[in-house]
């Protein structure tokens, strides 16, 4: 682990914050949204870009976000 991953904000997230999850990737409410309902999905493991993911984690980043696609239109208006 290294220093920056000690208090990485996503490890150990407040479970009230916690939108959906997955084996590989969580969804998370932002604690500082830019907009209403922003949401962060981030894959469990530490990359350091999106092209440092595996397949399998960009699959369920996006199966996350379309998840978070349908709670969002079932929970504001
Ligand atoms: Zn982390």
């Amino acid at each position: 682990m290294t220093k920056d991953e000690s208090n990485c904000p996503f490890c150990d997230p407040d479970p009230s914050r916690v939108v959906a999850q997955s084996e590989l990737a969580v969804a998370l409410r932002d604690g500082y949204p830019v907009s209403e309902g922003h949401t962060l999905i981030v894959p469990r493991r530490h990359v350091s870009d999106w092209f440092d993911a595996t397949d399998e984690e960009r699959t369920e980043i996006f199966k996350l976000v379309d998840e978070c696609k349908q709670l969002l239109k079932t929970t504001s208006s």
